[in-house]
């Protein structure tokens, strides 16, 4: 495969230096776990466009329901009137998909966009300004979400100031990562979070604390047992809010609806993006509707919020995952990964530190001893050998995300590719 070695194609040049890419090739058509080059290279998508074509690529379901809708009317503004789609949307979301208690949505079209409009939500609610977020969080681009994000500064560097009431709090991944001797992490973190009420943002003042349940891009990190539950104590005892950033770690990716599902824990609001529509662009939250009812009708929305294609497309990739054995597919193929990687990492265990996640949300850490940028190098292996896997956080990760129905077979293939990959980056 040409993978990280292609040429940039013509007129790269034309597209914003801002947007970062891995590699040069162009892709051009996408079946279940595949995705095709236009060069007729083919390639085992286990990076599934950052967590977002959750059923594969072009499920046959998704394809129907986006090519009736297209034929019929694809732009119904929401702030001019209803649409079936999105209230056949809402009707599964709340019977079937998201925790009890959230009954009302809002639909936006990108995952920052949710977020921001979960921080008006609760600045709204509680008539509170500040916000916590969690070190090592990523929650989106724009300039509240940009200034809510610590996974790393080069999202950060050049575009300050940042926006104002954005209070961090230490994560217990980041404060003990290679300590042996370390406290219970949940009890440490949820003691952390009092010190902040105490020393920098009052609980007059808060409105809510912002969590993403597995850490996406600062490094495919679960939360600890017990962590969510401590929050949500936390925010109870506070009068605070708690928001799940679910964008990375929802709909179906951690063998469950959402993480939070595991924990049995059930945020105030809850964001979610991504894989909701396979990969049209939507995204929302989900909250109590006594929160949403006192908006002022308006304040919400956007020209495409809700679009009736994404819409449409979300209608018919619930129905795929809500069908009988779907999410019990995610955790067996998930477990055989990690079964495999566990065995890579007995074979390795100077170079590979962990491999951690549920589902099919699993991080692959190296330890300190294989050097900066060995991540990406190994990343590349698989690209040079057909398999596309992205590297997360600050420490050298890999995070191993395929469709979450991706089959025995192509599991077998992505793990023996990477560690084909890995072992010709040790030699
Ligand atoms: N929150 C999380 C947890 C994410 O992973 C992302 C995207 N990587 C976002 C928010 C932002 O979503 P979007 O890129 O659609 O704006």
């Amino acid at each position: 495969h040409q993978g990280a070695n292609a040429a940039p194609p013509l007129g790269a040049e034309r597209v914003g230096a801002g947007i970062g890419r891995m590699c040069n090739l162009v892709f051009e058509r996408g079946l279940g776990s595949w995705i095709f080059t236009s060069d007729g290279e083919k390639y085992l998508d286990f990076s599934t466009g950052i967590g977002v074509a959750n059923l594969g690529h072009c499920h046959p379901r998704v394809v129907e329901a986006v090519q009736q809708q297209v034929g019929k009317l694809w732009h119904a503004q929401v702030n001019i009137a209803h649409h079936k789609q999105m209230l056949d949307l809402t009707e599964k979301l709340e019977m079937k998909v998201t925790p009890k208690g959230l009954d009302s949505f809002l639909f936006v079209t990108t995952g920052s966009e949710a977020v921001e409009a979960a921080v008006k939500l609760a600045r709204h609610a509680t008539k509170k300004p500040n916000v916590i977020v969690f070190q090592g969080g990523y929650h989106g681009r724009t300039l509240l979400t940009m200034s809510m994000t610590s996974s790393g500064t080069k999202y950060r560097a050049g575009y300050g100031p940042h926006a104002a009431g954005v209070f961090v709090a230490p994560h217990p991944f980041f404060a003990f990562h290679s300590q042996t001797s370390r406290p219970d992490d949940a009890t440490w973190a949820v003691e952390q979070l009092e010190l902040l009420l105490q020393q920098q943002t009052a609980p007059s003042e808060t409105c809510a604390v912002v969590l993403e349940p597995v850490l996406g891009e600062g490094g495919y990190v679960p939360a600890a047992p017990g962590l969510l539950k401590g929050i949500r104590d936390f925010c109870d005892r506070h009068g605070l809010l708690f928001i799940a950033d679910e964008v990375q770690s929802g709909f179906g990716r951690t063998g469950s609806w959402f993480a939070v599902d595991h924990d049995d824990v059930s945020p105030d609001i809850l964001v979610f993006a991504k894989g909701v529509a396979s990969g049209l662009p939507l995204a929302g939250l989900a909250a109590r509707r006594e929160l949403t009812a006192l908006q002022p009708p308006g304040s919400q929305g956007g020209t495409y919020a809700g679009n009736v294609v994404a819409c449409a497309a979300a209608n018919a990739t619930l129905e795929v995952m809500s069908g009988s054995g779907f999410m019990s597919a995610v955790e067996a193929r998930g477990a055989q990964l990690r079964e495999a990687l566990e065995l890579l990492r007995q074979q390795h265990p100077e170079v590979i530190r962990e491999v951690r996640g549920p589902g099919l949300m699993i991080g692959l850490e190296f330890t300190d001893k294989v050097g900066k940028g060995f991540a990406q190098k190994v990343g590349k292996a698989c690209l040079q050998r057909g398999l596309i896997m992205l590297p997360t956080g600050i420490f050298e990760t890999l995070r191993i995300i395929p469709p979450l129905t991706v089959s025995a077979e192509e599991c077998e293939m992505g793990a023996k590719i990477l560690k084909e990959a890995l072992e010709a980056c040790l030699s």
